[in-house]
């Protein structure tokens, strides 16, 4: 195992979850699977910080709803650690679509649609250290 293949990504517990009080059960997910939790905090953020967060989206129909959402409550914004990090949490999160999300995947456990689907996580190493900053700068 190289110590050197650890990376961090960043994982946010959206609002329906932290409204169904997922938190701990969605962090037992990721401590299970080996990614260490290095920080973690319960923010809500404006409509304009979450178009910012979501700018890569700025031209999809549903950015403008998706923004809304994102700062409609609570969220917590969780920086993980580990081997293969970001693939790791984007298999365990499951597809955007809860319906097509794997059994046992975070989003087919507890996603309630495809965009209440409880969980983001970044996609790529330069995303990852976008939204790291985004939150914890
Ligand atoms: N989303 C949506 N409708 C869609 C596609 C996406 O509401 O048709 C929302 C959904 O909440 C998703 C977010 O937009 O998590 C970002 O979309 P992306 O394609 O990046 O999915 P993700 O990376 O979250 O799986
Ligand atoms: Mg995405």
């Amino acid at each position: 195992m190289n110590k050197n293949s650890s990376e961090r990504t960043l994982s946010i517990i959206k609002p329906d979850a932290v409204e169904r009080e997922l938190e701990t059960k969605i962090k037992k997910i990721f401590l299970d699977n080996k990614l260490n939790i290095v920080d973690s905090k319960k923010i809500q953020i404006s409509k304009e910080e979450a178009e910012e967060f979501y700018k890569t989206h700025q031209t999809k129909p549903f950015y403008e709803k998706l923004c809304s959402y994102l700062s409609s409550g609570p969220i917590i914004a969780i920086i993980l650690d580990g081997e293969n990090a970001i693939q790791k949490n984007r298999d365990l999160m499951g597809a955007t679509d809860p319906k097509k999300a794997k059994d046992g995947t975070i989003r087919k456990l507890y996603g309630i649609s495809i965009d209440k689907n409880s969980v983001h996580g970044s996609d790529s190493l330069e995303n990852a250290k976008a939204e790291i900053a985004f939150f914890f700068n």
